[in-house]
């Protein structure tokens, strides 16, 4: 039995509008609120984070509330991007970190992501740091390789005190938004391998105790199987985060796991 406590994320993506946000929000928050030992955290579109926060803090917390993506510049001539400081101003407390479709669909490499990470971690915020092979990778088995530079790199520079405040994210390219799901053992195999690399980085107890999520067509019928795997701690889940019965679905599975 580990003493790791769950963390399941919604990335809402480029999905909801005001009031369906605000209606996600509430429904969610209602659903995880009787769900001891797992954590919540919902990452609407930066437009709405507002209300969002508005909307948990009046169904009396229950799920935390997070940012997509953010940069790392303090303020300045960053047109169409958004500073920590600002996420932070409307309510944030996570933000994600190298989203797979930030990496592969806005070309944003390891330096960048790592950059972001810190301005987050210095800001105060907690990261999810999201790493993953693409299915070329997977078959010419690189996967491992294509992980530990992705950890190795999005970590760098980062204190061993400020680990505490990041999750890692294993989300495989070609199982995100495709309905092709890692089976529990290949998930766990990547996650026992990002694990290895947190300690050969930070020292054994330190990698014990981060969080390691996967992610990548997470549904509740596939949770329980992969969260009973015991190097996977929760789940940053897209397509059915959207909908907040199989969304509380998936916290549940999350929650009876440990
Ligand atoms: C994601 O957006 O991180 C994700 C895993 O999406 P989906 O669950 O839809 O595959």
């Amino acid at each position: 039995m580990t003493a790791r406590s769950p963390i399941v994320g919604g990335n809402w993506k480029m999905n909801t509008d005001r009031a369906g946000a605000v209606a996600l929000a509430r429904a969610v928050a209602a659903g995880v609120r009787p769900l001891a030992g797992v954590q919540t955290v919902v990452f609407p579109p930066f437009v709405y984070l507002s209300e969002v926060a508005a909307a948990l803090a009046q169904s009396g917390g229950g799920a935390s509330l997070g940012a997509q993506d953010c940069y790392h510049a303090e303020k300045g001539a960053f047109t169409g991007e958004i500073s920590v400081g600002m996420l932070k101003d409307c309510g944030a407390a996570w933000v994600l970190a190298g989203h797979s479709e930030r990496r592969h669909v806005m070309h944003e490499g390891d330096d960048l992501v790592n950059l972001k990470l810190r301005a987050a971690l210095h800001a105060g915020l907690s990261v999810i740091l999201c790493v993953g092979e693409k299915l070329e990778q997977r078959l010419t088995g690189q996967t491992d390789t294509v992980n530990e530079r992705q950890v190795r790199l999005g970590l760098r520079s980062v204190e061993p005190s400020e680990l505490a405040r990041i999750v890692i994210a294993y989300e495989p390219v070609w199982a995100i938004g495709t309905g092709k799901t890692a089976t529990p053992q290949d998930a766990q195999d990547a996650h026992r391998h990002i694990r290895s690399v947190v300690a050969d980085m930070f020292g054994t107890p330190a990698a014990n105790a981060l969080r390691i999520q996967y992610g990548g067509s997470v549904t509740a019928a596939n949770a329980q199987g992969l969260m009973a795997q015991p190097d996977i701690d929760g789940a940053l889940v897209g397509g059915a985060s959207l909908k907040a019965d199989e969304f509380t679905a998936i916290c549940a599975a999350a929650a009876n796991a440990r």
